[in-house]
């Protein structure tokens, strides 16, 4: 994961989806406390507008796992906050109502893979104090402290660390071993993939500095400077895997 610079508001959202939680919250005073998923309008969170500002604005990338998703597949429009129903641990049963009023909220909407999203993620929103979690529309989440990091908000790289491709929590940082744990940065799907990357750069990087070490040939020691300087000092937080990378060779 790495920390994501939230873009410009798509217009939908302020106009059709400001619409959508006025009516779902006076539905909440009216009494209803049960939001299924049909409740939510997916044309206007999941509108081509929105999901395009998401992928600007995280490069293509999920927001948990940093593969980039857009050659394989569309990416889901992920609420960061559970909007239908959450739960503290994977054992709990369904909380309802989750977090309708944010249904519709820029702040609360990240891009995933399919893989993080629906086989990890789910609806899990634990929170360090589960007793101040807002219940509706009226409470305010800013008296929540979530266990999972949104990365709009922090910057990850504060709490998950790599040994090699091998995620771990810093310090033992519980946002970095929920995050961990829950979305599954371990898997050895994401290993496997870190490790090819991370082995490619570290077999380029030996070959710089054997160049490097090598009698001075302008030519070939600017190349070398070259190389180096794009291989640690220019990690884009395009590139896949940026954060494992970072960790490792910057
Ligand atoms: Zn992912």
């Amino acid at each position: 994961m790495i920390f994501i610079q939230r873009g410009a508001e798509p217009e939908i959202l302020t106009l059709d989806g400001q619409d959508k939680v006025r009516a779902l919250c006076e539905e909440y005073d009216q009494g209803k406390r049960i939001f299924e998923a049909d409740s939510f309008d997916s044309k206007v969170y999941g509108h081509q507008t929105v999901k395009q500002a998401l992928i600007h604005m995280q490069h293509g990338k999920c927001c948990f796992c940093e593969s980039k998703i857009q050659h394989i597949t569309f990416g889901d429009v992920e609420h960061y906050r559970p909007k239908a129903g959450y739960r503290q641990n994977d054992n709990d049963a369904m909380q309802k109502p989750g977090y309708y009023w944010l249904a519709y909220s820029w702040d609360n909407l990240l891009l995933s893979c399919e893989r993080c999203n629906r086989q990890y993620k789910k609806n899990l929103f634990p929170l360090l104090h589960p007793e101040k979690r807002a219940q509706c529309h009226k409470d305010h989440v800013c008296m929540e402290t979530p266990l999972l990091i949104n990365p709009t908000i922090t910057d990850p790289k504060n709490h998950i660390g790599f040994r090699d491709e091998i995620p771990y929590p810093i310090d033992d940082s519980i946002y970095g071993k929920t995050m961990i744990e829950i979305l599954g940065l371990d898997r050895e799907a994401l290993n496997e993939r870190r490790r090819t990357e991370l082995g490619k750069l570290k077999r380029l990087l030996e070959l710089i500095k054997i160049v490097e070490a090598m009698p001075n040939d302008g030519a070939l020691q600017q190349s070398a400077a070259d190389a180096r300087q794009l291989l640690l000092k220019d990690i884009l937080p395009s590139d896949e895997y940026s954060a494992m990378i970072e960790a490792n060779l910057a």
